[in-house]
């Protein structure tokens, strides 16, 4: 379908509940809109979920528990991959409703569906290698052994800036271990969950495993946490809000994993390849309008070389093309998510400027009249920098990237580390020794040294101190949706 056709078909829908395997209206027929970044139009109405909602969905996420908990991690495998082939077919539609609510440019956005299907994928196989230990004992008539089993109903909680991606880091260990859940998208980009998962539906996951309420977080994500069904919860946010969460769950006692704010230091020794710094630091720092987690948020850059890769950075960032991505879905940026960012990247700006750094590129927003109804700004470097500014200690969440530079490698790790949050950190040198002092040193649950390609299925993402609790991706992902238990026979 031409994208103009496209998008005529999905705007100014009405989207309800999705509740084992049906749209609903909420039980209060209250409703919310859904705005466009690129223009602050409406783009639809979505259902806001009651307390009775609440009740409903996690109701029939248990009823779906006792059956798809039941099949064979085998058989699980076989549904899932046969359900993403299917979602996959249906990456365009999924993709624009993303470049509608969010802002990202279409090409991007459609890459992050299929790329929600591949950690889907990853994990139906890693959930056929859940493999207990069947341990020597201390007596010849024992037996002991260590087995998992799926926790039950949990709750998924998510973030607007990669509103598939991250949801399918915690659908893919959810599903393959054996678990039904409920999803909670944010309310201002909630069409592309609810279609990824009404899409898996569609494509095979029984109906009820996956359900989907939408609506506030303090009435809908609340009411989850509150519910005596919930086993477990999973969420990507904030740090103030994961600490609510933690907060509300406790009682429980249950499960919990956390994916929370960032404030990423990258580090540039004088020995470093500046072209590739420069393309990692523009790229991980501009892309989806700095609206990422993982975001390099602060440059420190050797003195000797700080000229140099400001001026790289520079040029790099000034080919950045930013635009409507859903009329042009090749744009490299489209508008920040709400006009509310836009507002803490200037105040964040003019605080640094007051006190003193130096405005290298960007600073406003673009002009002209394709500009004017929408979130846009343009990619900023500051330059000069100090752990006075705002924009050096908190997370600004917006196309900024300031520089600092250093006299000597301590004073950067100890100016990298001088933060609450610890979730990637970044660094270039081409020395060994120093790549080893750095990796070590850096307190951050991901490091990448000469590179920026920070997420992947395989390796574990874990956010140290305000950063996170437990882990996403990888293999150790899966152990945070099953309860251990250790069988101990005497015969
Ligand atoms: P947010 O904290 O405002 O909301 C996240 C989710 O929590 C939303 O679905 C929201 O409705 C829900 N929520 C809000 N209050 C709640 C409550 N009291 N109980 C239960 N749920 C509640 O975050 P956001 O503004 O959507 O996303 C941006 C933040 O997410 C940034 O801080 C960013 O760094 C972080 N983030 C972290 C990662 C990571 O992997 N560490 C990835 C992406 C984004």
């Amino acid at each position: 379908m031409q994208n103009a056709t496209l998008v005529e078909s999905l705007v100014g829908l009405d989207w309800g509940l999705f509740i084992n395997g049906e749209s609903v209206p909420s039980s209060d027929n209250q409703t919310l809109k859904v705005y466009s970044p690129a223009n602050n139009e409406v783009i639809a109405t979505i259902a806001a979920a009651s307390g009775q909602d609440v009740d409903s969905a996690v109701q029939n996420s248990q009823a779906a528990f006792s059956k798809w908990s039941k099949l064979t991690a085998y058989q699980r495998k076989a549904i899932i991959e046969k359900a993403t082939g299917y979602v996959r077919t249906q990456a365009d539609r999924i993709g624009m409703l993303m470049a509608l609510e969010q802002g990202k440019p279409f090409n991007q956005s459609r890459s992050e569906i299929i790329g929600s299907c591949d950690t889907l994928d990853y994990y139906a196989e890693e959930g056929i290698r859940v493999e207990g230990v069947i341990s020597p004992t201390e007596a010849n008539n024992l037996r002991s052994m260590i087995q998992y089993s799926p926790v039950g109903v949990c709750a998924l909680i998510t973030p607007w800036n990669y509103p598939v991606s991250l949801l399918s880091w915690k659908l893919g260990p959810a599903l393959a271990s054996g678990c039904t859940m409920v999803v909670k998208p944010t309310t201002e980009t909630p069409l592309s969950p609810m279609a990824f998962c009404v899409a898996l539906t569609e494509g095979g996951i029984p109906a009820g495993v996956v359900n989907v309420l939408t609506g506030k977080g303090s009435v809908v994500g609340e009411g989850l946490l509150r519910h005596k069904l919930v086993k477990k919860v999973a969420m990507t946010g904030s740090s103030n809000t994961g600490k609510r969460i933690m907060e509300v769950f406790a009682p429980s006692l249950n499960k919990v994993s956390l994916e929370l704010g960032g404030q990423c230091p990258a580090i540039v020794c004088e020995d470093a390849d500046l072209e590739q710094a420069a393309e990692v630091i523009i790229y991980k720092g501009i892309r989806n309008m700095g609206q990422s987690c993982s975001s390099v948020n602060r440059v420190y850059v050797a003195k000797a070389a700080q000229a140099k890769l400001v001026s790289i950075m520079k040029a790099k960032a000034e080919k950045m093309s930013i635009g409507d991505g859903v009329t042009d879905g090749s744009v490299d940026l489209g508008p920040m998510v709400q006009q509310s960012g836009v507002e803490t990247v200037k105040e964040h700006i003019a605080d640094a400027l007051l006190k003193g750094a130096t405005l290298v590129t960007g600073g406003k927003e673009p002009e002209g009249e394709q500009y004017e109804k929408g979130n846009y700004f343009l990619p900023t470097i500051l330059n000069n920098c100090n752990s006075t500014m705002i924009v050096m200690e908190e997370e600004t969440f917006g196309p900024v990237v300031p520089v600092e530079s250093f006299e000597n490698l301590e004073e950067a790790i100890a100016k990298a580390n001088d933060t609450n949050y610890g979730l990637v950190a970044y660094a270039f040198t081409k020395d060994m020794a120093t790549t080893f002092r750095l990796a070590e040193a850096l307190e951050a649950g991901t490091v990448c040294i000469n590179n920026g390609k920070v997420n992947t299925n395989y390796a574990p993402y874990a956010g140290w101190k305000d950063s996170g609790y437990g882990v996403e991706l990888s293999r150790k992902a899966i152990f945070e949706y099953l309860n251990t238990k250790h069988v101990k026979i005497e015969f």
